[in-house]
């Protein structure tokens, strides 16, 4: 699989979403000079970027349904110096330690037809760049856990929901838990591409909690 992946590189060389020059899909520079998230959220949920920035909308947007799956690599490794930043206060403070990453579901008719979830996609880069981090001594323990929440039923696209008592509405009851012993007490990390009223994660934190999680913080993309 590496070996394909180097020649999909190769045939497919990238360019950023962004200044379009060639090497990244979205260089250091322009990501570097994308905001931050200002918009208020949860206080413990974690969004990188600010979502009405156009290049990180259309990244995004890339990523999702145009499959750049290359794009995932790049927002994992954003993200995982702003977890390890935000961990090392909480590892103190709320014996945070050892999180277990779960993805945010796709239902399983849209991941058929997607082939993919975004959100497990960031969750595998992020294990990748924390395997090859440990050298540094970095005091961070992920496991990923793809298989505990899921999604059975299909739900109208938040982001066709304008409202904020609609999405909770729509959100609410569409999330289900198995293999709920892998949550006995554990201290998970819910991953998302985008947050908008924090409805989906709320709903996720919800039925988490009721099963036995013990802290639970979430990163996305943007917001
Ligand atoms: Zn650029």
């Amino acid at each position: 699989m590496g070996f394909l992946n180097t020649i999909l590189e190769v045939v497919f060389p990238a360019y950023c979403v962004s200044c379009g020059k060639s090497g990244l899909d979205f260089c250091v520079k322009c990501l570097t000079e994308s905001p931050s998230a200002e918009r208020e959220s949860a206080k413990w949920i974690f969004p990188l970027f600010d979502y009405r920035h156009p290049p990180i909308k259309k990244a995004v947007w890339l990523l999702k349904y145009k499959g750049k799956k290359r794009l995932a690599n790049i927002f994992a490794a954003v993200m995982y110096g702003r977890i390890l930043e935000e961990l090392s206060d909480l590892r103190m403070l709320e014996n945070f330690k050892d999180a277990i990453l779960i993805p945010i579901p796709l239902s399983g008719k849209r991941s058929r037809e997607r082939g993919f979830n975004q959100a497990e996609l960031i969750c595998k880069e992020l294990m990748k760049i924390e395997k090859s981090n440990l050298r540094h001594g970095v005091d961070v323990n992920f496991t990923l856990e793809s298989d505990v929440l899921i999604k059975p039923k299909d739900t109208v696209h938040q982001a066709h929901i304008e409202n904020r008592t609609a999405r909770l509405k729509n959100i609410v009851g569409s999330f289900a838990v198995k293999n709920t012993e892998k949550l006995k007490n554990g201290n998970i990390i819910l991953i998302d591409d985008v947050t908008t009223t924090g409805a989906t994660l709320s709903e996720a934190r919800k039925i988490l909690k009721q099963s036995g999680a013990r802290k639970i913080i979430a990163f996305t993309v943007a917001h």
